[in-house]
């Protein structure tokens, strides 16, 4: 069901227009626009960062491994979602893997800076619904199978208002796949340039789901293998620029080659139900309990 941003209407209608106040949110370049204010793109993300992405994840291990893994946890957690919405989908890149993941389900993704919605549309093509959002405030109810975001939180203050959000636009029995990255002792300077809120603490995600109406079906870290490394960037890297973090996702292949079969390794253990108790990244799957009301 839709939900009207302005007086909070429930509506079925094919169309945006809210049958109550008459409110329509704003269309751009074929897509709504459902926060104008937070749309354009700043500082941090550059309109052409959008387009570099684009071009460096079809190479980048961390990518490539990533998205083989939510497409794994897809198809074993998820397989019969009719509708699934990927909350901060950038330009596309993991749309395309749920899209792979469930052939079958109507494909939703929002973003919050437009610049990227016009990358993602190129890549996912016309078949997806993709609109501008707040994830604060999504203009949904009861809508959705799966709704998934993969290292978006982080970037988020009020993280907890996004998750009793996306409890409301769940429809029964729906849940969440998410990714976010772990430990605070990892904190460097590449979560500074991301505009990182927080690295999460362990068990702080699944506490928050818990909080806001769900229950704990999977919960993994990832990026277990790769740990020496990470804290070697810790600790031995200087501060750098946003040229140091383009640089670090553009490997030598041999170097690309061996981190990927490292995340591999770990992706297969973890789709067949194993777990790691520390890592890099935490993946949490959680089901809305339909009688928690928020
Ligand atoms: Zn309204």
């Amino acid at each position: 069901m839709r939900r009207c941003l302005h007086c909070q209407t429930g509506f079925t209608s094919a169309a945006w227009q809210c049958p109550h106040c008459g409110f329509a949110p704003p269309l751009r370049e074929g897509r709504r626009v459902f926060a104008p204010e937070l749309a354009e793109s700043d500082e941090a993300y550059p309109e052409e960062a959008h387009w570099r992405f684009q071009e460096l994840q079809d190479n980048s291990f961390w990518f490539r491994a990533r998205n083989d893994l939510i497409q794994g946890l897809a198809e074993r957690y998820f397989a019969s979602a009719r509708a699934f919405l990927e909350i901060g989908c950038s330009t596309g890149y993991v749309l395309s893997a749920l899209k792979q993941a469930l052939p079958r389900a109507r494909v939703c993704g929002s973003e919050i800076y437009s610049a990227a919605l016009a990358v993602a549309a190129e890549r996912v093509g016309e078949t997806a619904d993709l609109f501008q959002m707040d994830a604060r405030h999504i203009p949904f109810t009861a809508e959705f199978d799966l709704i998934a975001a993969c290292d978006v939180l982080e970037h988020i203050a009020d993280d907890r208002a996004v998750l009793q959000e996306m409890h409301r636009a769940l429809a029964p029995g729906g849940g969440l796949l998410l990714t976010v990255p772990q430990h605070p002792w990892l904190w460097s300077w590449a979560d500074e340039l991301a505009c990182h809120q927080r690295r999460y603490r362990s068990g702080e995600l699944e506490e928050k789901c818990r909080q806001a109406g769900f229950s704990i079906v999977f919960t993994s870290s990832f990026v277990t293998s790769l740990l020496p490394l990470i804290l070697l960037r810790r600790f031995l890297a200087r501060k750098r620029d946003m040229d140091g973090l383009w640089k670090e996702h553009a490997l030598p292949s041999w170097a690309n080659g061996i981190l990927f079969r490292c995340l591999d390794w770990e992706r297969r253990r973890i789709v067949s139900g194993g777990r790691f108790p520390w890592g890099g990244s935490r993946v949490v799957i959680a089901r809305k309990n339909d009688s928690v009301q928020l």
